[in-house]
């Protein structure tokens, strides 16, 4: 049930921009391109939030992606346990982080996995390691895609950017203050989903280009969906010698079990994980071919540390989801019939309202963009950056109001779990049905 208050929620955000820029940790939890109050949370278990108010909230978010077995799984639970009673960090090697790097290089194909503790870590890191390799300095990113915060790639980034100056795409190179023209000038940014525009670039520049680093299903602009064609040029890259890096950090292990490089047949030379490989503890990788991945420090000559790396709760965490993962196959199924159903009940309920809906959706990953869009035509950034943000924001509180915590942005994924239900669904378009009555008002 959705509480009408919420007080206390109000007065843990005054408290925390006191002490805090913007009394969040991560941009986009501060609702700032939907406004009002971030809920703040208590706890959460299963398909559900509670926040300070008591309110149960059942949650599209999923942490941004790790909870794809539902918050609060006992397999994760008692992993966690379990490795507490050994102590919290070693600081030396451990038996958990070979199991771990074993099971991800046996479900991914990759030759060698390097732990980190975040996402941005491991993209920053592939991308040194691919400059490493191949002597050369520059990278090739695509607008509105999303590698984290490392300098390099805020460049014509994702979400949380986008949507934090009026909830409006805007281009800017760099698209942080504090970033240096020179490092920006490394990185090199396409358009997704025009092969065309990237074989010009590579037959340009190809020859100083490291790496073209890209979301292989984007879901930092909304969800953007690659076309064949687009998949064929990126793999094309290669006849210039730079190598091909794909940023699972939201698809890995979410899409399928080998991510979305298993679901759409990609080989890429380096892949990046996060979020779900650590299971809702902070936990991020990159790995692939063995003979690149050994210029990593102490095999090889480019340097890449962390004092937290291989956390034994980390990797206890990570180890839990997957194993629960391969132990189930049937759960990617089950997330595509539920997120389908999903898609089809805000279609109907949309329409019904009078509200224009571009749907894209590949598996549990789901953006609804507010704009007249046939359902798929939405294949870049530009055209995301159509959609009605306030309409948007409008169906948001609405949802919220509702007791539904859909993403904070227009331009987010939302990310169903395998906790979901029948009974979550018919929550949640129910909701719906009366929010998109309020979005023309
Ligand atoms: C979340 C995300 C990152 C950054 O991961 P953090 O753990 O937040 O640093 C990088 N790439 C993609 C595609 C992501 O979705």
């Amino acid at each position: 049930m959705a509480s009408s208050t919420t007080t206390r929620s109000e007065a843990l955000f005054a408290r925390a921009r006191a002490v805090t820029p913007g009394g969040v940790n991560s941009p986009v939890r501060a609702f700032k391109s939907v406004g009002g109050t971030p809920r703040f949370i208590r706890e959460a278990h299963g398909a559900y939030l509670t926040d300070m108010d008591g309110a149960r909230l059942v949650d599209y978010i999923g942490s941004w992606g790790p909870m794809i077995l539902g918050h609060d799984h006992p397999a994760v639970r008692e992993a966690i346990a379990q490795a507490l009673q050994g102590g919290t960090s070693f600081g030396a090697p451990g038996e958990r982080e070979v199991e771990l790097a074993e099971l991800v290089t046996r479900l991914t194909g990759a030759g060698r996995v390097r732990f980190v503790s975040s996402g941005t870590e491991a993209t920053m890191s592939a991308l040194r390691l691919a400059r490493g390799f191949t002597g050369r300095k520059y990278i090739v990113k695509f607008r509105g895609n999303y590698h984290g915060h490392a300098d390099g790639l805020l460049v014509e980034a994702g979400s949380g950017l986008l949507t934090n100056a009026d909830g409006v795409l805007g281009p800017s190179a760099p698209s942080s203050a504090g970033v240096p023209e020179e490092y920006a000038a490394l990185t090199l940014v396409s358009e997704y989903n025009d092969p065309v525009a990237l074989d010009a670039l590579m037959a340009r520049r190809g020859h100083e280009v490291a790496a073209v680093i890209f979301e292989p299903v984007v879901g930092n602009a909304g969800v953007l969906v690659p076309t064949p064609e687009f998949l064929a040029a990126l793999h094309r890259i290669r006849a210039s010698g730079a190598l091909l890096i794909a940023d699972e950090v939201m698809t890995g292990f979410r899409l399928s079990l080998n991510g979305a490089t298993g679901l759409l047949g990609l080989s890429p030379d380096l892949t990046c994980w996060g979020k779900i490989i650590g299971g809702g503890l902070p936990v991020g990788a990159y790995g692939g071919r063995a003979e690149v991945m050994d210029f990593v420090s102490p095999q090889g000559p480019v340097y890449q540390a962390g004092t937290l790396s291989g956390n034994p709760l980390a990797m206890a965490a990570g180890l839990a989801t997957l194993r629960t993962l391969e132990a189930d196959p049937g759960i990617y199924d089950r997330l595509e019939t539920y997120t389908a159903s999903l898609a089809a009940g805000l279609r109907a309920a949309a329409s019904e309202a009078g509200v224009p809906l571009s749907l894209n959706r590949v598996g549990s990953m789901l953006t609804a963009f507010h704009q007249d869009a046939p359902d798929g035509a939405v294949r870049t950034y530009a055209d995301a950056a159509r959609s009605d943000t306030a309409g948007f924001a409008r169906w948001f509180q609405a949802m919220l109001a509702r007791g539904v915590y859909w993403a904070p942005s227009q331009f987010e994924s939302i990310f169903v779990s395998g906790a979901h239900t029948g009974t979550e669904l018919d929550i949640t378009l129910d909701a719906a049905r009366a929010a998109y009555g309020r979005v023309r008002e």
